[in-house]
């Protein structure tokens, strides 16, 4: 990301806020290229110069300068600010070329120029792009006004805060004005920037909600599109296909899993809806993966249980169970939250995504479910209505269930000691499927649960607080 810039003129802001130099002149300050265009911006209720210029990518001193403003303190609701683009700052955006895009199309969505875009990707002959490129757009796009609120947990820094929603520290202090930003005070409400795209949506989409925001490894991201009439809805996540299905009336849903070693970073999620007449439109929004918080987890192994590490029968198994899980069903046969698999008291003995070392060796893995520490016998329950999908021993999971719950959601439940169930049968939520066991690479009774969206393994735990979709 090219914050250099924006870093270097935060900062510059920061200090002379610190100074009080608030209406210094800030020549030198925007070094961007002066774009013509402007926009004009009707003040809203609550918001400051500050949170304006944020908004926009550009400086207080800049929107002062260009309205003529006595005093950047009065500003008043309904007011109209023309907004300076010449200080907007360069973003630039990964995108992937989609079916029919060309450069002109690209250049007018991204608010940018085709010559801005062949020079940023060395493209030798602009007519030359292919779906499924990545180029890389530079934008002068105002930044969107998305914001999530977080609460200050004792302990809490701000460079803690920042990092741990993928944000600048400097634009974090400078949004919310932050005088000392070493000191934050337990219950300090702090607004979290989040870059994405905000245009309007063009119809047939009404709106578009994408949960949670940001999202952290490891976790579920469910995207839900609100049409203004019956449409078809396709789209693509990083690049990769997304499955839609339709909810009620003009609202469609499609889940990514994201991978628990996903990098960091924003991640583009586009869009297209196309309805009866054969109208198709499309929308791009940036969505951010910010990094989850886990444990590294050392195991070691009795020599007899090691044997099961051999690598070419782990990769055996691992490809046996992706194929199984990697089927794809394309209708829900779940409601509502999933129940954790087992009744009463509960004792996770591993969460999700754990790094792992296994008998000092590196750390090349992470837990891909939940351990629950349970006795020998325990009954355990299907997480949700769906179809076994299998039902079998496996060496290294040991005695195994496997639910198909539609829409490439799968829960697996392994090392048990006994299964209660046959492949091929339907399970309603809550049916006793198998007992607790110790069989295959395990150490002591336990039920290992996790569940997978498209193959990707996700952290189950979500999915028994949240009603996906
Ligand atoms: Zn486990």
């Amino acid at each position: 990301m090219p914050v250099t810039h924006k870093k270097r003129v935060t900062q510059l802001i920061f200090t002379l806020l610190l100074l009080g130099l608030l209406l210094a002149r800030g020549q030198g300050i925007g070094a961007s290229p002066p774009r013509q265009q402007q926009i004009i911006h009707t003040v809203q209720a609550g918001e400051t110069l500050f949170l304006i210029a944020e908004r926009y990518g550009t400086t207080v001193e800049a929107i002062v300068a260009a309205n003529g403003l006595s005093d950047p303190d009065l500003i008043f609701v309904g007011q109209q600010l023309v907004i300076p683009q010449g200080e907007t700052v360069e973003v630039l955006l990964p995108v992937v070329v989609q079916p029919g895009d060309t450069l002109p199309i690209l250049a007018s969505r991204y608010n940018t120029t085709v010559q801005a875009i062949a020079e940023r990707n060395h493209l030798l002959h602009p007519a030359l792009i292919r779906t499924g490129q990545t180029l890389t757009i530079p934008t002068f796009s105002p930044v969107p006004d998305r914001s999530l609120v977080h609460v200050v947990q004792a302990g809490d820094t701000s460079l803690r805060i920042a990092w741990r929603y993928g944000v600048d520290f400097w634009t974090l202090a400078q949004v919310n004005e932050l005088q000392n930003p070493a000191i934050l005070p337990a219950g300090q409400c702090l607004r979290i920037p989040l870059t994405g795209a905000t245009e309007e949506l063009p119809p047939p989409f009404h709106t578009l909600q994408i949960t949670p925001q940001p999202v952290a490894q490891g976790q579920t991201l469910v995207i839900k599109v609100h049409t203004l009439r019956p449409a078809e809805v396709s789209g693509t996540f990083a690049g990769q296909t997304l499955s839609f299905a339709r909810q009620q009336e003009n609202v469609y849903w499609a889940l990514v899993g994201v991978n628990a070693l996903a990098n960091p970073g924003p991640y583009e999620l586009s869009l297209s809806a196309s309805d009866a007449v054969g109208s198709v439109a499309t929308a791009t929004e940036r969505v951010t993966v910010v990094a989850g918080e886990f444990e590294v987890q050392y195991i070691y192994l009795s020599p007899e249980v090691s044997v099961l590490l051999d690598p070419e029968l782990v990769r055996d198994e691992r490809l046996l169970v992706a194929e199984v899980m990697g089927r794809f069903t394309p209708s829900p046969a779940w409601t509502g939250l999933f129940r954790v698999p087992l009744q009463g008291e509960i004792n996770i003995t591993s969460p999700f995504g754990g790094r792992r070392s296994y008998n000092d060796g590196p750390i090349a893995s992470y837990h891909g479910g939940i351990d629950f520490g349970a006795d020998e016998g325990t009954p355990v329950y299907a997480a949700a209505t769906g179809r076994v999908a299998l039902a079998e021993p496996l060496q290294v999971r040991g005695k195994a269930v496997i639910l198909d719950h539609g829409m490439g959601v799968y829960t697996g439940y392994w090392h048990l000691s006994g299964i209660a169930v046959q492949a091929g049968q339907t399970v309603l939520a809550g049916d006793l499927i198998g007992y607790v066991g110790s069989t295959g690479l395990s150490t002591a009774p336990h039920l290992h649960w996790e569940l997978r969206v498209n193959n990707v393994q996700v952290d189950p735990w979500q999915w028994t607080q949240q009603p996906i979709p």
